[in-house]
């Protein structure tokens, strides 16, 4: 392959990763039935539908986008995986808007938010992200691409570098197995392999430790030769008879993440300040501390931080109810 066009995909990847992170913004936390027609998606929706992030200009990218720009920076400075360079990044972005359009920072997921809070009370950045399995996400996933794209060491070295990149926001097997696969696919997508999806899971497969935790993400979980999920909700929302639909398909696996998507989808921590922020959004918890600064109230003690805990989101603008504590997405 010439080494143009290695290059031009390269740079597609990441333009396709920043356009589309950008292109979804505008419609993210909206029931799937209130998403306008594909052919009516672009950065400014149509007449009528309540956008998110109302007062984020059209072609902002997201966290997503930003994250994996703070990976790609840190890879290309670095020359290698730094996971404490990497972490530092990413609490730049978050604390200033490093790599943010605007510098502005108008949404993190909420394990994210739990493992800035320990690197910044000074935990490894290995051991940042936390493990339990509620505490699964795809925010250690949207990020990653820079790192199939830019690896250039074995197979091995890519699950393991993918397997480390996750960790500092999310360390649960099935969140670090997902980062694996897919740079395990992009690497072979980029290398215009012919079955990159099969020849990914089958490496993927040799390379995980029979019994493992990250055995069980892959075999159990992700289940990499069932259907696509879109596929599946496809039937699962199709009229009876329509495509042939089988009940058992609805009932397998995978049934109960469906049903609990909708619960899932609010669970953000919106940052304070940005224009058109419904008044009933958390603000963030230094912008609660400026505030009470302010108006005089007392500060905290010395050292100690002001209560911070990622609480569920009221958004009443798309009639979604709080999600309950110890849910989350992103
Ligand atoms: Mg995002």
């Amino acid at each position: 392959m010439a080494m143009s066009t290695h290059k031009s995909r390269q740079k597609g990847g990441l333009f396709g990763l920043l356009i589309g992170d950008a292109l979804g913004v505008p419609y993210e936390f909206h029931r799937r039935e209130a998403i306008p027609d594909p052919q009516l998606i672009e950065m400014t929706p149509p007449d009528g539908f309540r956008r998110a992030h109302r007062g984020v200009p059209p072609g902002t990218w997201s966290d997503d986008g930003a994250q994996a720009l703070c990976l790609l920076a840190s890879l290309l400075d670095k020359g290698r995986l730094e996971l404490d360079d990497f972490a530092a990044r990413l609490l730049d972005w978050y604390e200033k808007g490093y790599l943010a359009v605007d510098g502005r920072v108008f949404d993190v997921g909420v394990q994210t938010t739990v493992a800035f809070r320990a690197l910044m009370g000074g935990a490894a950045p290995h051991l940042a992200g936390p493990a339990e399995e509620r505490s699964n996400g795809n925010g250690s996933l949207m990020r990653v691409l820079p790192l199939a794209l830019w690896h250039q060491g074995t197979d091995e070295d890519l699950v393991r570098d993918a397997y480390l990149q996750s960790r500092v926001t999310h360390g649960h097997a099935r969140s670090r197995v997902c980062c694996a696969l897919y740079c395990l696919w992009a690497r072979r997508t980029l290398s215009s392999h012919a079955a990159p999806w099969d020849d990914a899971v089958r490496t993927l497969r040799s390379l995980v430790t029979p019994e493992s935790e990250e055995h069980e993400a892959l075999e159990v979980h992700i289940a990499p030769d069932a259907a696509p999920e879109g596929d599946r909700l496809r039937r699962r929302h199709a009229p009876v008879g329509a495509h042939g639909r089988e009940p058992e398909v609805v009932r397998g696996r995978g049934s109960r993440r469906r049903h609990t998507r909708g619960r899932h989808r609010h669970h953000r921590v919106r940052r304070g300040g940005h224009r058109g922020a419904p008044g009933g959004l958390r603000r963030h918890p230094r912008a609660l501390a400026q505030r009470a600064s302010r108006a005089g109230a007392r500060d905290p003690p010395r050292g100690q931080a002001p209560r911070a805990k990622p609480r569920p989101l009221s958004r009443p603008e798309t009639g979604c109810r709080p999600l309950p504590r110890g849910t989350a997405r992103g």
